[in-house]
This record gives structure tokens, C-alpha cells and sequence, in this order.
């Protein structure tokens, strides 16, 4: 996605060959109009996998998460990544280890909305190792949600997330698919 490429190149930072930062437009301030272009290219490549709800991890996917759904017409489920006092009844619970944290968290799904027998698909901001979106697919089967499809906004291809859910049998989107980072360089596929 061409326009996605040009706001990280122009906005987005390398921190090292492992992060990048892209708080300008996704993970601190958000661009609405660029996450509405991004839900639209969302929606077109998976128009013919039948998706009757979008899933996403808080906290960085709901934006474009919620583009997809409303271009898709379809609910948005948010799932929760810490246990709460008020989120105890009719829960699935994972243990995911987080790449920005560099810790576990307890990735959490409400049953009710997760879609017991449609066929859901799971966005996020970025694919890395795959832990977050492997931790989603585990719970999303366990309530009896078909993962017809997972969409990345930005994969960073050099990492084995990819390639894991690919080999898994999912079906994968990458809008911005990095394939090479060094502090300060940014390179796609
Ligand atoms: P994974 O679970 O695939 O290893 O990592 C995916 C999650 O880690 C994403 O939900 C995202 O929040 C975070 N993440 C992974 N790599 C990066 C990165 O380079 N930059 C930022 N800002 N977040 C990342």
C-alpha cells in the first residue's frame, strides 16, 4: 500500500534493525484519514472471505480495526491484554509474550463476542514474531471462530511471524512489508 510506505518512510523511525517507531500516525497519534484508507485496502483484499466480524488486540489495532469493520460492515471485537475485575465471567485467557514489553501479558476474549461459529478476521498494527497473533488465533478457536484471515498493518517480513502463520495455513495480509531495518533505514519488499 503505496500510501502507507510513503507516511513510514516519511514518519516512522528505525530505532534499530528490530523496532520501529510509527507513534506520528498509528501508535500515539492516530492519522484518521490514512486509517480509513487502510481499512478500505483491508477490506478489498479479503472481500471475498466472507468476514462477518473483525477482531483486534488493544491497543494500537483498534484503529485500523475499526475502518476495516465499518468498510466491511461488519462488528469489531476488541481483546483485552490484562485481567480485570470487571472482565471475569465468560473469558478465554492466554499468556502472549509482548515485544514492546519484553514480558508476558494475559490476553484476554470475551466469549460472548468472539463470534461462536463465523468466520472472524484478525487485524493488527504490527506482525513480528507472530506471539500476539498465534495467542488471538488459540482463543478466537477455542470460542468456535473460524479465522478466515489475519491483516497486518505493517509486517516486518525479516522476523518469523510471517512465515509461522503462513506454514499454520492462515491466510496473510501485510499492507507495509518491511523487509530490512537498520537505525534510521527502512527498507520494503
Ligand atoms: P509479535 O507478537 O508478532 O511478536 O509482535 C506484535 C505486537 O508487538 C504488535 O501488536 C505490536 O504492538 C508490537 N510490535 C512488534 N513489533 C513492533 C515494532 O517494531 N514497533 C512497534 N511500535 N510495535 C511493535
Amino acid at each position: 500500500m503505496k500510501l502507507l510506505k510513503q507516511k513510514i518512510l516519511e514518519c516512522g523511525r528505525a530505532l534499530n534493525d528490530d523496532v520501529l517507531l510509527v507513534d506520528a500516525f498509528l501508535n500515539n497519534q492516530v492519522d484518521p484519514e490514512l486509517m480509513a484508507e487502510v481499512g478500505r485496502e483491508f477490506a478489498r483484499r479479503f472481500a471475498d472471505a466472507g468476514i462477518q466480524r473483525v477482531v483486534t488486540v488493544e491497543s494500537s489495532g483498534i484503529a485500523p480495526a475499526l475502518m476495516t469493520a465499518m468498510e466491511l460492515k461488519v462488528p469489531m471485537l476488541i481483546m483485552k491484554k490484562s485481567k480485570s475485575r470487571i472482565l471475569s465471567e465468560d473469558i478465554l485467557q492466554t499468556e502472549v509474550f509482548s515485544f514492546t514489553k519484553n514480558a508476558p501479558y494475559t490476553l484476554t476474549l470475551k466469549k460472548k463476542y468472539a463470534g461462536e461459529g463465523e468466520r472472524v478476521l484478525l487485524i493488527d498494527d504490527f506482525l513480528a514474531n507472530g506471539a500476539a497473533a498465534f495467542g488471538a488465533i488459540k482463543l478466537l478457536e477455542e470460542a468456535g471462530a473460524t479465522v478466515a484471515g489475519i491483516g497486518a498493518v505493517i509486517g516486518k517480513t525479516f522476523q518469523p511471524g510471517r512465515q509461522k502463520l503462513v506454514e499454520a495455513g492462515y491466510r496473510l495480509e501485510i499492507l507495509a512489508p518491511v523487509c530490512h531495518m537498520e537505525e534510521n533505514i527502512i527498507e520494503f519488499e
